[in-house]
């Protein structure tokens, strides 16, 4: 097969001996991870063949977006206060946006995103766009809504300032054509902003099955200037993920402050994270999980019958079930609990200076 964003032959860079893998949607399935490595842009995807779509289309099939939270958005926790993922991403750019305007939001789902873009600017004509129509009627009450496409991007004729596709792009097994795509979708001066998780931060994006690429910001930053002449890093960014602004014009990002060209990862150490896994697996009692996103779910499947129960903060999880197991409070835990922390280092770190008296296992740190 060949590289998804630069067409040039791959390798095999790992497969796994561990039959396990997590959806997206945080289901678990029995299937080893095999990933590959471009021999020019060193870009980390998985192997894509039959068997691997196979599953994919399974994983996409039955998709049941923040199930434990109702619909509701994954809250990160910012300078201790709970916000939803899609409005600290929005703060992150808006100095960049006009008070007005049309946005399209790509992979709109259940609209999370533009309810939190229409919360905070209530001037803009807002569109969703999905694969199927299971949440047209939520997203077009939101307000500011004017309409929901679905079907192909092609056929929509409206031109935007502003298109979003908020981890959409680690999923898509041509990136650069599904950029092209958007392109064609923007006002001459338009901008698509571009969210995408962050391998370079946070290794634990490999277990995520349906992960078609695994960008960091080196890569992703190279990729996307073959297709736009203007590409824009701001400098504030969520943790673990990569927000990019993109633009055939330099107007947007005036007001907009970016971060420093410090983008490379380093190489990826696929036997070593092996070999931490292999380590968790052989815990021999009862463990807890810290979070319940799809890698906490992950390390969950991999205690198997040693897993005790969840621990979260996102108080709309808490009292809830996961993997037939309890989803607890920080300060519901008995203290000799033993906890494991599945965060990259720095985060890990923040947790523990937040949560001191928790015993917590951290598998990288
Ligand atoms: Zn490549």
């Amino acid at each position: 097969m060949s590289c998804v964003i630069c067409s040039s032959e791959t390798v095999l860079a790992f497969k796994s001996k561990l039959a396990l893998a997590v959806g997206s949607d945080c289901s678990l399935h029995k299937a080893h991870l095999e990933i590959k490595q471009c021999t020019q842009c060193s870009h980390i995807q998985k192997k894509l063949d039959s068997s691997y779509r196979n599953s994919a289309n399974k994983i996409f099939d039955e998709f049941n977006i923040y199930e434990l939270s109702e619909g509701l958005e994954q809250v990160k926790f910012q300078d201790k206060i709970p916000k939803t993922r899609s409005s600290i991403l929005i703060n992150n750019v808006k100095d960049s946006l006009p008070q007005s305007g049309s946005l399209l939001d790509v992979g709109t789902g259940n609209g999370a995103f533009l309810q939190a873009f229409s919360d905070q600017f209530s001037d803009w004509d807002l569109f969703g766009y999905d694969l199927n129509e299971n949440f047209k009627n939520r997203v077009t009450n939101i307000s500011g809504v004017r309409d929901f496409f679905c079907g192909e991007l092609e056929n929509i004729e409206n031109r935007f300032d502003l298109i979003s596709a908020i981890m959409v792009l680690e999923h898509i097994e041509s990136p650069g054509a599904f950029l092209k795509k958007l392109k064609s979708l923007l006002k001459k001066d338009g901008v698509l902003l571009i969210q995408v998780p962050d391998l370079g931060q946070n290794i634990y994006d490999l277990v995520v099955f349906d992960h078609v690429s695994h960008f960091n910001r080196e890569n992703v930053v190279t990729f996307s200037r073959k297709l736009f002449e203007h590409v824009c890093l701001p400098e504030n960014q969520i943790p673990k993920e990569i927000t990019l602004l993109l633009s055939q014009s330099s107007g947007f990002s005036r007001e907009l402050k970016i971060a420093s060209e410090e983008l490379s990862c380093g190489s990826v150490n696929f036997q070593g994270f092996e070999n931490i896994l292999e380590e968790i697996m052989s815990i021999d009692k009862k463990t807890a999980v810290f979070g319940t996103s799809p890698i906490g779910t992950f390390f969950g499947g991999l205690l198997g019958d040693n897993l005790a129960f969840f621990v979260d903060e996102d108080v709309s999880k808490i009292g809830k079930q996961h993997l037939n197991k309890k989803i607890l409070h920080p300060n519901e835990v008995e203290l000799n609990s033993t906890i494991l922390l599945p965060f990259p280092p720095s985060q890990a770190m923040e947790i523990q200076k937040r949560l001191p008296s928790l015993k917590f296992i951290v598998p990288i740190s």
